[in-house]
């Protein structure tokens, strides 16, 4: 199953030419996300060839323009492009209010159904149940209340060794046992071990995203184990003070956060228009946990499956 992730914009505040503000569409259990909504987003998912009427869900990290002002514009155009299935749209509270503000003084009305959720947690909580996942949110330590998120799938059944089943005579029910995890019992009272009846689980992968958010250990947990991390990464060491100042975080803040929470990969995002080129914190980060990329806009990110050793 395709476990993806398309950066449409992977700059900070300002846009550039070559970097849109933040958008991400994440493409998990055959349903398409998307993850912020700046400026341009709608372009940005016509330029990589992304359907407007294929998102199901939108979350909103925080409300700063750089996340958020794309989200009327998209709204609208789906109306206008016809659509008639629902939306549902997580974001902190005030964006209810702004969108129908916007939506009253500029006379859009929309066809569809549109539900917007407010984010309200204190601590990690799943906020929306998928067909095959789940989406977790966290408080992130920024200027303005924003949220982190953790995409994560189901845990798989177990899959049976083959010709397992008519060698010990299985039925349907044992099989559904079996591929939960249990020991079969046979009808001489032997028993014989998961281990033996099936093939190495696959793990359910995880994908974190922190934007925007300052350096803050109590990440560490949460994002823990996490296939792939996608963490802001403003501003290099130079400077760190104003990172400090303006909760954001440096390459090498995200890096140390990737290497303590034993992610697989960190995906660097949220570049200061400030970098024409983002080597500097690439280095840096790769300095603490080499294995960094940095997110280009139109970049696709695969999760790939692993599996539980025996
Ligand atoms: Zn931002
Ligand atoms: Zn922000």
């Amino acid at each position: 199953m395709v476990f993806n992730i398309l950066v449409l914009g992977s700059g900070a505040a300002t846009p550039t030419l070559n970097r849109h503000c933040s958008a991400q569409i994440i493409n998990i259990c055959g349903v398409r996300i998307l993850v912020d909504c700046g400026e341009s987003t709608q372009n940005q998912m016509r330029q990589y060839h992304q359907k407007i009427q294929s998102i199901k869900t939108v979350f909103i990290s925080h409300l700063h323009g750089d996340h958020f002002f794309g989200l009327p514009g998209l709204l609208s155009t789906m109306h206008l492009c016809g659509r008639k299935e629902a939306l549902t749209v997580y974001a902190p509270t005030g964006a209810r209010e702004a969108i129908e503000l916007l939506f009253k003084v500029s006379a859009t009305n929309i066809d569809y159904e549109l539900n917007i959720v407010d984010i309200d947690v204190d601590e990690p909580a799943i906020i929306h149940q998928g067909k095959g996942f789940h989406v977790t949110a966290f408080p992130l330590h920024h200027s303005t209340p924003t949220y982190g998120f953790v995409f994560e799938e189901e845990t798989p059944l177990l899959n049976l060794r083959p010709n397992v089943r008519e060698r010990y005579g299985m039925t349907n029910d044992d099989c559904i046992s079996v591929k939960q995890g249990n020991d079969l019992l046979l009808a001489d009272g032997t028993v014989v071990p998961n281990v033996e009846l099936t093939l190495p689980r696959r793990l359910p992968r995880r994908y974190a995203y922190c934007c925007d958010t300052a350096f803050d250990e109590t990440l560490i947990p949460i994002v823990a184990g996490s296939n792939l991390l996608c963490m802001e990464s403003t501003f290099d060491n130079a400077f760190s003070t104003m990172a400090e100042e303006r909760c954001h975080c440096t390459a090498s803040q995200a890096a140390t956060i990737a290497l303590r929470a034993g992610v697989g990969q960190l995906l660097l995002t949220h570049f200061s228009a400030r970098y024409r080129e983002t080597e500097v914190l690439l280095d840096e980060a790769r300095a603490v946990f080499p294995q960094t990329l940095c997110a280009i806009d139109g970049g696709k990110y695969e999760i790939s499956y692993k599996y539980e050793k025996q």
